[in-house]
């Protein structure tokens, strides 16, 4: 199997299981999670037609980004506020925003760089004590001062499914920040379009669940 038919099969299943469930295809964006494996691969993904990719580490990500900063990039894993000038400088979409004070940080320094930066919240939907991200009930406390943060531009929210004993629970997850999500559009007249959750062992659920971005790595690339 190579990184190209890889994408194809993933790309014919995301279509089927979005119009099984009712859903317009081209509502789920296919990120591929390309952690820990080299440039050279990423090209050959870049070859087959695949445009938005994510990193979880700084230190990946700035050499990548630097050698393909046309390509549409995401980084997913947690920021330390000692790499966010470096972060920033980037053209980068901000899938793991997991705190007031990283919102707050964030903001500044994009408002100091003219420009604002599009996030996603990361939650802690399993309430997971060892997992980083808002827990919901933090996140309805907060949202209206993050909301208030001039170099951020909230467009949804992100989570990372626990490993749970069987799909249908990680399923039930999923249902919990869409939600979450539809709970904080309710208290803050606002819309959060987007959907970050699903990845090679659950975007399928993911999808059912309202998906509009999954992050799929180990069924593109291979096992990390
Ligand atoms: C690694 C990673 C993924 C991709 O996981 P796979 O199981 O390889 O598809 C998705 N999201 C995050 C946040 C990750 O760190």
């Amino acid at each position: 199997m190579t990184i190209k038919d890889n994408l194809e099969r993933l790309r014919d299943s995301i279509e089927k299981i979005s119009l099984s469930c009712g859903r317009d295809p081209k509502e789920v964006k296919l990120l591929a999670v390309s952690k820990t494996f080299p440039i050279s691969l990423i090209n050959e993904a870049n070859d087959a037609g695949q445009l938005h990719f994510g990193e979880s580490r700084m230190q990946e990500f700035l050499p990548k980004y630097k050698e393909r900063p046309d390509l549409l990039w995401h980084f997913i894993g947690h920021i330390q506020s000692n790499k966010l000038n470096k972060l920033l400088d980037t053209e980068v979409f901000i899938h793991s925003l997991d705190s007031v004070e990283l919102a707050e940080k964030i903001s500044a320094k994009a408002i100091d760089r003219k420009k604002v930066v599009k996030v996603l919240l990361q939650v802690n939907i399993d309430e997971d004590p060892a997992k980083f991200g808002f827990m919901p009930a933090g996140l309805l406390q907060n949202i209206e001062k993050i909301l208030q943060l001039k170099g951020i531009n909230v467009s949804g929210l992100m989570t990372i499914g626990a490993l749970h004993e069987s799909l249908k629970d990680t399923r039930a997850s999923f249902a919990e920040l869409r939600g979450l999500r539809d709970a904080l559009s309710e208290v803050t007249k606002q819309e959060f379009p987007e959907l970050s959750m699903g990845m090679s062992s659950d975007y399928r659920e993911a999808i059912a669940e309202g998906a509009t971005i999954v992050r799929v790595g180990t069924a593109i690339f291979g096992r990390r």
